[in-house]
């Protein structure tokens, strides 16, 4: 894609680029397309090291120290120098404790029963393991020896002084924590929370906790996406649901992007008569209106609202959710300031029970993933795929991923899944 059409050229007039087709866009190039606008937030903040879970870092971290930062046992046993493993036995001359270290000196001949995390002694650089030996008194006989400079943690052996432990960009998760903290480092310094705004269109839609009338439908896009936008640990700006009514809806709108870094909405971008967001958007912004070439979530929006990013999501409900996490979850991710984005998790595995699938389409069928009675992976489909079939979304732990190409499967084809548990 040539870099130096504007998201403006375009949204004004789609032909200007060549390989652009707003009626057939395949799903790659739509990411593709949607990444070169992305701009991720320069604002950080420091924080305490608990409260950084699930953060974007802002600086590279170098090690402090090295770490271990002294040579001490990994095991309960005795310590000893090398030359020693060979006597006939070694007297006992002390004890070393974690966090109690044996002061004197081990002259040939002798040897200290050390503890797990003891400092290693002067004059000794390998422990035997206490179950590999027989003591008798102050002596002990060596029943099995160890290859010299064994059962011994080295300075330096995890981390060394000065060394890149974590890079900025970096998502801090629960092992980053003690990472963080074996360095005893205390705060950090990581990207401003993404600020995202969402709200619901339709005039069929009601909240919960209220009566339903015919015709109406309890408004659960709202729900999901406040579930995955949790998940991400963005800033949550939670606008409810807007009925279909040109000044409420254009009001929301610019609200939102006023407010947030993102913003995205559910329903309304199709071609039904109440949709007015089309029209609100091609006046207030540049923005694109697709029809993926995929199912669910056909038709998709993306584009700017004055400095806002817009995601456009259907409104089926199963629509938005793969919508959300085909296209905005990395969007987000690379707007919170994280480099390495990595794809969810796929693999490929057998399917137990035929699909039906149309070539020419990119689809996201829902599925189970389970082991069978020998164990190994295979994936059934949660059922009927309609895109208002919530219900299949909640069943699933994967999405079956069928490409452009792939027709009609019979049972025991395989096919690639996209693991959902685990996802943020
Ligand atoms: P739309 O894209 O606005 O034409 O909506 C497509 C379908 O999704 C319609 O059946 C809507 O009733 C349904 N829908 C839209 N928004 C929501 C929502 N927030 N919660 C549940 N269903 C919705
Ligand atoms: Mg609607």
């Amino acid at each position: 894609m040539d870099k130096t059409i504007t998201l403006s050229d375009i949204a004004h007039n789609p032909n200007c680029m060549d390989d652009y087709d707003p009626n057939s866009m395949p799903v790659k190039k739509a990411r593709q397309f949607i990444k070169q606008f992305l701009e991720p937030v320069t604002a950080t903040e420091t924080l305490n090291l608990c409260d950084s879970l699930g953060r974007i870092l802002a600086t590279d971290i170098l090690s402090p120290s090295d770490v271990p930062n002294y040579d001490n046992s990994a095991m309960d046993g005795y310590a000893l120098s090398a030359a020693d493993l060979t006597a006939a036995e070694l007297k006992v001359i002390g004890t070393a404790f974690a966090g109690k270290a044996f002061n004197g000196v081990v002259n040939s001949g002798e040897c200290v029963r050390i503890m797990t995390g003891a400092v290693m002694p002067q004059g000794t650089d390998t422990v035997v393991m206490q179950e590999r030996t027989n003591r008798d008194g102050d002596y002990i006989k060596i029943a099995e020896a160890p290859k010299p400079r064994t059962n011994v943690r080295y300075a330096g052996e995890d981390l060394q002084l000065g060394q890149t432990v974590l890079n900025k960009g970096h998502l801090i998760r629960p092992a980053d924590l003690g990472l963080l903290a074996s360095l005893g480092i205390a705060q950090v310094n990581v990207y401003r929370k993404l600020k995202v705004a969402f709200f619901s269109t339709g005039d069929e839609l009601v909240g919960i906790g209220q009566p339903l009338a015919s015709g109406q439908v309890y408004d659960s896009n709202r729900y999901t996406l406040h579930g995955m936008l949790a998940r991400l640990g963005v800033e949550i700006i939670d606008l409810g649901a807007i009925a279909d009514d040109r000044n409420r809806l254009e009001r929301t709108l610019l609200n939102a992007a006023e407010t947030a870094d993102v913003v995205i909405t559910s329903g309304g971008v199709s071609v039904g008569e109440a949709d007015y967001m089309k029209a609100l958007l091609s006046q207030h912004g540049q923005v694109m209106f697709w029809k993926i070439a995929m199912k669910p979530g056909r038709p998709l929006a993306y584009g700017k609202i004055g400095s806002a990013h817009y995601f456009g999501l259907p409104g089926n409900p199963v629509a938005v959710m793969v919508t959300f996490y085909q296209f905005v979850r990395d969007a987000l991710l690379c707007l919170m300031g994280q480099t390495e984005i990595k794809p969810l998790p796929t693999f490929t595995v057998e399917c137990t029970a035929p699909i039906k699938k149309l070539s020419g389409r990119t689809e996201f069928q829902r599925g189970i993933l389970f082991h069978d009675e020998n164990g190994a992976w295979k994936v059934k489909p949660t059922g009927p795929q309609g895109s208002a079939i919530l219900s299949s979304m909640s069943l699933a732990n994967c999405f079956i991923v069928l490409d452009v190409t792939v027709g009609n499967l019979d049972a025991g084809a395989m096919v690639q899944v996209q693991v959902m548990d685990g996802l943020v």
